[in-house]
C-alpha cells in the first residue's frame, strides 16, 4: 500500500501523514514514512539545492532536480519497500511537481508529468490525499505556528493560487486515485476520513 499526501504549504500534510502512520502501526503494519524532496541520501543533497539555491536554478533545471530526486527515491526506497509488502506513506510526490514546477513555474504540466513518469517508470500510488486549503488561510496558520509559509522564498499569492488550482484539477481528472479533503476541518475529522477511504483497500 502506497499513500501520498499532497497540498500547498501549511495544509497539514505532515500532520495527517503522521496520524495515518500511527494508526497503521497500531494495526501491526510495517510503515515506511518518507517525503519528497529529500527521502534518500542523494535526495537530501538535491533538497538542499532546490530549497537553498532556488534563485540560481532555472525552471527547467528545477523540474529536472525534482525528477532526479524522485527517480532515486522510487528506485531505492519506495519500490523495495512495496516489494517487501510494507506500507509507504509519503509527504508529496509527482503531483507536487505538476502543481509547483508546472502550474507554479508555468512549465507545461503534461511535460512535467511525463518527466516524472519517465523518472519513476510510471509508479503511481494507491491513494493520494489532497489537503485543499486557500493559501491565505494556510499562510495564517503557518504564521501562527511561527513557520515560514514558503520554505523557499515569499512567492506571490497568485503562485500559490495556481498551485492550488493545479492540485484540484489533478484530483478531478483522477477521482479513483485521489481523496480531496477540506483542510480547514479539524485534524481528527480529516484523519477519520483518510482511514475510511483506506478501509476497502486494507481489508
Ligand atoms: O513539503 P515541504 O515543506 O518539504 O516542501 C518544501 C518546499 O518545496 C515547499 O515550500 C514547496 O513549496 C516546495 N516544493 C516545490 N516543488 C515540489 C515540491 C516542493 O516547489 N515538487
Ligand atoms: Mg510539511
Amino acid at each position: 500500500l502506497w499513500v501520498t499526501f499532497e497540498g500547498g504549504d501549511g495544509t497539514g500534510k505532515t500532520t495527517q501523514a503522521t496520524r495515518l502512520e500511527t494508526w497503521l502501526r497500531e494495526q501491526g503494519r510495517t510503515v515506511v514514512r518518507t517525503r519528497e524532496p529529500g527521502g534518500t541520501e542523494v535526495g537530501v543533497l538535491i533538497r538542499d539545492i532546490v530549497l537553498h539555491h532556488r534563485g540560481e536554478v532555472s525552471p527547467r533545471a528545477e523540474a529536472l532536480l525534482y525528477a532526479a530526486d524522485r527517480a532515486q527515491h522510487v528506485a531505492t526506497l519506495v519500490r523495495p519497500a512495496l516489494a517487501r509488502g510494507e506500507v509507504v506513506i509519503q509527504d508529496r510526490y509527482f503531483d507536487s511537481s505538476v502543481a509547483y514546477q508546472g502550474a507554479g513555474r508555468v512549465l507545461d504540466a503534461e511535460q512535467v508529468r511525463d518527466l516524472s513518469m519517465w523518472a519513476t517508470e510510471g509508479a503511481l500510488p494507491d491513494l493520494t490525499v489532497l489537503l485543499d486549503l486557500d493559501p491565505a488561510t494556510a499562510r495564517r496558520r503557518l504564521d501562527a505556528a511561527d513557520k515560514p509559509f514558503d520554505r523557499l522564498e515569499a512567492e506571490k499569492s497568485e503562485f500559490h493560487e495556481r498551485v492550488r488550482s493545479a492540485f484540484l484539477a489533478l484530483a478531478a481528472a483522477d477521482p479513483a486515485r485521489f481523496l480531496v479533503l477540506d483542510a480547514a476541518l479539524p485534524a481528527d475529522e480529516l484523519a477519520v476520513a483518510v482511514r475510511a477511504r483506506l478501509h476497502h483497500v486494507l481489508s
